[in-house]
């Protein structure tokens, strides 16, 4: 039988902002931050999903391509530490009304078809570090970022030989 796969929508970085941001990174914080999020792995996630059977994810797929919403300006200016999962984030003072519309379409179709959704308010977010459970200094504020949203992804994640790996297994424009 088929095998289920863990799976999210979100949105990825455009390649040149992804390799601005790591160098940017390591400038902006200190050296024992946390562990590093690979360039590759950077994203905002939309919705996720869990374990998804192979006929539950074309129901998915289904669903998002009937999505008809419109690109957004990502302006990423807002950073910040969540000590207790042990995460330093970059996000967005303002999230854009496009932004919020397709994650709460997103998460809606996701509780749908019984995939829980957590009962916190939407963050958006990119992961910058993982495991920084000790105070971290954050970059003062005056920096910006933006990057235009033209599409929203569907993302397997996979953990193997220690390493957590998203493969990207469809992308849906924005109009
Ligand atoms: P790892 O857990 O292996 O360190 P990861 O967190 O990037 O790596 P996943 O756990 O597969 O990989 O998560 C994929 C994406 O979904 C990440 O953005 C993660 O923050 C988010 N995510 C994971 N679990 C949940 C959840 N229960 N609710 C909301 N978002 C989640
Ligand atoms: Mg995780």
């Amino acid at each position: 039988m088929p095998e289920s796969q863990r799976l999210f929508f979100a949105l990825s970085l455009p390649a040149g902002i992804q390799r601005q941001l790591v160098s940017w990174r390591a400038q902006a914080f200190a050296e024992h931050t946390g562990r590093p999020v690979a360039g590759a792995n950077l994203h905002m996630t939309l919705a996720f999903l869990g374990d998804v059977s192979p006929a539950k994810q074309q129901v998915f797929m289904d669903l998002a391509g009937r999505i008809r919403q419109p690109r957004f300006t990502l302006r990423l200016d807002d950073a910040g530490h969540w000590p207790r999962p042990g995460v330093v984030w970059l996000g967005t003072r303002q999230p854009p009304r496009g932004l919020l519309q397709l994650a709460d379409l997103l998460r809606a179709q996701a509780a749908r078809n019984g995939c829980h959704q957590s009962p916190m308010p939407f963050h958006p977010h990119i992961t910058l570090y993982r495991q920084a459970t000790q105070p971290v200094a954050l970059p003062p504020p005056g920096f910006c970022w933006t990057a235009e949203a033209c599409e929203f992804t569907l993302f397997a994640s996979e953990f193997s030989r220690g390493r957590t790996r998203y493969q990207a297994l469809h992308r849906w424009p924005l109009l």
